[in-house]
């Protein structure tokens, strides 16, 4: 039966698309962004054991093969195990079947009106979301995807046909402040902006506003507000230091994005004919 790495399962968002929604976080993500504000999704776990003498309280083992394993009923959520992690992983995931997931959001579905998937980066299993996607519309619930847009929509539009829609992060325009951001050509991601819009499918773009990076900030935002004008939502968000890696800190700065130099990116986005643009 076809499985997916689960980090975590959100029952109630109110951040991550409209209404009440469940929020599914997978594991493993293809970008290694210097401000990711949850690195230990990045990548998958591979066993070396350096979080298993740090648990305080015996919630992780080796099994018969050698692999680290978790044990949901003993952990405290101390989270000793991801500070001390060297890979950007987590040993706390687990590999659910579509049904599992549906067990899982049962308790919750009464009081939601869809789901999101996120990561890590979702689009990785996108079979799975296929699955999963076709059970959720059974009940009348929407599905959202979160997506970095690593993933070719245009090539395989199955997932769309099921979905309700992208939240798609838009990160940097300008090549090289892409390139030094995500580590990932940007091409695959303006392609997927184009055809979402073009399809009906972008729910939200976003963008990060670094403080101090007028000409970079300036560039992405023209471009994205200029693209989707009046079609989506566009989420500027501030960047703030919270979660992100220590040793990435003194180049991304410490200090949260100013509100006011923020807001001029709304401004500007708007002047741009992007009438959904908001800042958080
Ligand atoms: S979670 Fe990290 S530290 Fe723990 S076994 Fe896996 S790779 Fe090693
Ligand atoms: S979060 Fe859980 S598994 Fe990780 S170190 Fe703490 S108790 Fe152990």
């Amino acid at each position: 039966m076809l499985k997916a790495p689960v980090n975590r399962i959100i029952p109630f968002s109110n951040v991550d698309g409209p209404g009440n929604r469940t929020s599914i976080f997978f594991q493993g993500c293809p970008f290694n962004c210097l401000f990711c504000h949850n690195p230990e999704t990045i990548k998958m776990c591979v066993s070396c054991g350096k979080c298993v003498e740090t648990c305080p309280v015996k919630a992780l083992s080796f099994d018969e093969q050698g692999k680290v394993v978790w044990d949901e009923t003993k952990c405290v959520q101390c989270d000793s195990c991801i500070k001390v992690c060297p890979n950007c992983s987590s040993p706390k995931i687990r590999w659910l079947s579509v049904p599992e997931v549906m067990t899982q959001l049962k308790r919750s579905l009464p009081y939601i009106d869809g789901i999101t998937t996120s990561g890590g980066e979702c689009t990785q299993y996108n079979e799975f979301l296929i699955e999963l996607f076709a059970e959720v519309k059974k009940l009348g619930k929407s599905c959202l995807i979160d997506s970095n847009g690593s993933f070719d929509f245009e090539s395989d539009p199955r997932v769309l046909e099921v979905s309700d829609g992208v939240m798609l992060d838009v990160k940097a325009y300008e090549k090289k402040w892409n390139d030094y951001l995500i580590s990932f050509d940007r091409s695959l991601i303006l392609k997927n902006l184009e055809y979402l819009l073009k399809v009906n499918k972008l729910y939200e773009v976003r963008t990060l506003i670094f403080p101090d990076r007028d000409r970079e900030n300036e560039e992405t935002v023209r471009h994205v507000a200029e693209m989707i004008g009046d079609k989506c939502f566009y989420k500027i968000i501030r960047y703030r230091p919270f979660g992100v890696r220590e040793n990435y800190l003194p180049v991304l700065g410490e200090f949260t994005t100013e509100e006011e130099y923020a807001n001029r990116y709304v401004e500007l986005a708007r002047s741009l004919g992007a009438a959904k643009a908001y800042l958080v």
